[in-house]
This record gives C-alpha cells, structure tokens and sequence, in this order.
C-alpha cells in the first residue's frame, strides 16, 4: 500500500486524486485538508478514512468533529491543521492541491519531514522556489510535478541521463479570450472568464488561464522545477491543449508528451512514477485530430505573461509580489469588485510599488504578502 496526504482534497487536483485512489484500490489515505468544504470532505473522511482531517476555520473543523464523532478521526484547523496534515506520519507522498502561496509552510515542513511532493500548487514555487528546491536536493525528495506541462516536461526527460535542456517548448491553451482585443476584455465578467476550453479547474487557475497569468506562474515553475533560465522557455499557443509541452536538446531533438486534455495522467503519474498504470478515459486518437495549430502568445493584450518573465528577471521578493497581486486581483474580480483589466494593472502596479527584497526567508515572502495585500486594499 501507497500512503498519501492531500492539501485540497475537496477541489478540482484533490478530487480527481481521490479518484485514482478509488480507481487503484493500492493507496491508503492518511490525511486530507480543506478550506471550508465540510460536507464534501466528511464524505471524503467517510470513505477514505484517514486519521486526519483538517479545515481552515476552527468553527468549521468544531463542525466537522460533530459530524464524525464516530469515526477514529483527529480534526485538526488553521495553519497547525495544514501543518500536520503535510507531515502525518504515515504518508510517504503529499500532493499540494491547495491553492494559493499558503502552500509555502505546509511544503516545507512535508520536505523537512523527507515526503516525496507530487506538486499542483504552483504559487508555493513560484514565490519559494529559491528556498524549496535547495530544501529538497539537501533532504533528497524528489518534487514530482502535477501540472499538464510540467508532468510532461518530466516525461520528456526521462531516459535522458542528464543530457541537457537546450530549450523548453511550454504550451498554452491561450485560454478563453484568445483573439481578443483589449477593447472586447473590457467588460469580462467573471461567468464569461470562467469558462475555460479545454480544462475543467479551479475558479483562481480558470481566471489565471484567461489572463495568461497561469501560463506565466507556469514559466516561473518551470525555471525552478527544470533549473533553466527564463530565455530557455518559449510559451507557444496550441488551442488544441494536445501538446502538453516539449523539450528541444542540443541536438535539436525534440520530445513531447501528447494526450487529451485530462489531469488524471499527470496526476497518476506522480503518484506511481516511474511506473504508468492503466488508465481509463479517452484517448488520442490521431485520426480523430483535425490538425495541431500553433501561435506566438498575445503579449500586448495579455499583459500576465510578460511580467511574469520581468518578475523572474528581477529575481528576489518579486516573484511574490507578481503571485499575491495576482491572488488579491482574481479574488476582487470574482468577488465582482475590480473589472477583468484592472487584474494586470494592480500586477504592475504592485510591481513597480513593493519594495525590493534581494533574498527573501519565509518570513519575509510572507510580509512581501502583507505589504502588496495592503497596498491594493489602500488603492483599489
Ligand atoms: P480548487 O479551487 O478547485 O481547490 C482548492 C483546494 O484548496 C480546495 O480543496 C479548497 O478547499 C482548498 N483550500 C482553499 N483555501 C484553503 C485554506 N485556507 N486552507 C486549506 N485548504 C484550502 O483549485 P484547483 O484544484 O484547481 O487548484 C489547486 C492547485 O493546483 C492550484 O495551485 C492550481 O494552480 C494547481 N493546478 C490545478 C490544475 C487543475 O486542473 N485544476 C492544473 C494544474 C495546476 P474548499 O473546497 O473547502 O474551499
Ligand atoms: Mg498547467
């Protein structure tokens, strides 16, 4: 038996791994942790029974103690209940399902406790990757990434024994709105911007996938995970989200892994690497595909990614900056307060405003938090 934790097993990435678990039959669950969510994560600690459960708020987890007090179950809440649940004893892999940069401590402690990490949570690198993968390479853990692009990369590596990355093919969808002119995104509403073509998400991840924000969280992953430098990734639209990325090497090779779009592989992968199981679902089937298009990204309408690259360039504190704008800004817009272009405008601006920090501890990504949280509240 495979013993796993979840962070955010009642959203999209945690779903979706309870359902491999149910699938395999060969992993047991030591422990889930959600937000708010307790009637679905009481089903979920019903029918995986783990011994432990946690929840964001304490009146919720006092809730959820009720309801399952007939079941051998420690309700844990807050940052502590997150905590535990990242280092339970038992599980030997985490998956970081939550969303969000609240996924820095609980990763670092599941790191300093030795778990293998199957990586959804992409803001925690984005904004600690600099500490994180250091972290790892010391304890030896290996980081298994979830996201489609990343778990692809991953596959196009194997086998390679170290020859080295010449060039990182990172493709996008291009998201809803591809084509789009600034004049047209003006009156988004979050209904319109939450409809994604190929993936079915998260609110935040669907709102970042319009913007390209996602794409350019995603370039910031890709330098950690791959240790590239940023000129070593090309984004390329491909709406038909079949490549689901590349890597050239020096000879000019290039290897891909292509699919359909669905998150059980790379998740599954990461949970069995290096072996690959059965899988069912739909499958690629060539005659089937029409053709495989490609664009260069809409960088003047679709502001996210360019100052991704620029956050990734200035290095320091201002990754963080460019994620915690960002998760204020999409957060606003779904809660109906700023429109869909203020999202890349409070980006920049916050940007340009927060002061710089050179080599950022924990401790201070988490003010670089603070300050830009309390920049936006005092001006939008
Ligand atoms: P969802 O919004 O669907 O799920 C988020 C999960 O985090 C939920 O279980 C939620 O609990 C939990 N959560 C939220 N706030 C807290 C909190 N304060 N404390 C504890 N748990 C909390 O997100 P996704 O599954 O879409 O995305 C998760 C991560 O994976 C993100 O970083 C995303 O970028 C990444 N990812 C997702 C992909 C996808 O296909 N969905 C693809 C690639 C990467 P509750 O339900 O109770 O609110
Ligand atoms: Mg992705």
């Amino acid at each position: 038996m495979k013993k796993i934790a979840i962070l955010g097993a009642t959203g999209s990435i945690g779903t979706q791994t309870l359902e491999i678990v149910r699938r395999q039959k060969d992993i047991q669950v030591t422990a889930l942790a959600a937000g708010s969510n307790i009637s679905l994560l009481e089903d979920q600690i019903r029918e995986f029974q783990p011994v432990l459960a946690a929840v964001w708020e304490e009146e919720k987890a006092k809730e959820l103690r009720i309801r399952t007090a007939d079941l051998n179950v420690k309700i844990l809440s807050g940052m502590e209940g997150l905590l535990a649940a990242a280092t339970e004893p038992g599980a030997e892999i985490l998956v970081t399902a939550i969303v969000g940069m609240l996924g820095i401590r609980p990763t670092i402690a599941a790191i300093q406790n030795g778990k293998v990490i199957a990586l959804a949570n992409k803001e925690t690198l984005v904004t600690a990757g600099h500490i994180i993968m250091p972290l790892a390479k010391e304890r030896n853990v290996p980081i298994l990434p979830v996201d489609s692009e990343h778990s692809a990369i991953f596959q196009s590596l194997q086998g390679e024994r170290g020859n080295a990355i010449h060039k990182i093919i990172l493709t996008a969808s291009g998201g809803p709105f591809r084509g789009k002119t600034i004049g047209e995104l003006q009156s988004i509403r979050p209904e319109d911007a939450l409809k994604h073509p190929n993936w079915a998400m998260g609110r935040k991840i669907t709102i970042d996938s319009s913007t390209l924000v996602n794409k350019g969280l995603e370039v910031i992953e890709a330098k950690w995970l791959f240790d590239v430098e940023p000129d070593q990734i090309q984004v390329t639209v491909h709406p038909q989200s079949v490549i689901h990325s590349a890597v050239e090497f020096e000879d000019g090779a290039v290897i891909a892994q292509l699919g359909t779009p669905d998150m059980h592989l790379p998740i599954q992968y990461a949970l069995y690497y290096p072996k690959r199981r059965s899988l069912k679902g739909k499958r690629l089937d060539l005659f089937d595909l029409k053709s495989l298009t490609f664009e260069r990204p809409d960088t003047k309408t679709f502001r996210g990614l360019v100052l991704a690259f620029e956050a990734i360039k200035r290095g320091g504190n201002v990754p963080t900056i460019f994620n915690a704008a960002n998760e204020k800004a999409v957060a606003m817009f779904l809660a109906g307060k700023i429109g869909y272009l203020t999202i890349p405008e409070i980006i920049e601006e916050c940007m340009e405003q927060t002061r710089f920090r050179a080599h950022p501890d924990v401790e201070e990504i988490l003010e670089t938090e603070a300050e830009v949280y309390e920049l936006i509240e005092s001006r939008w």
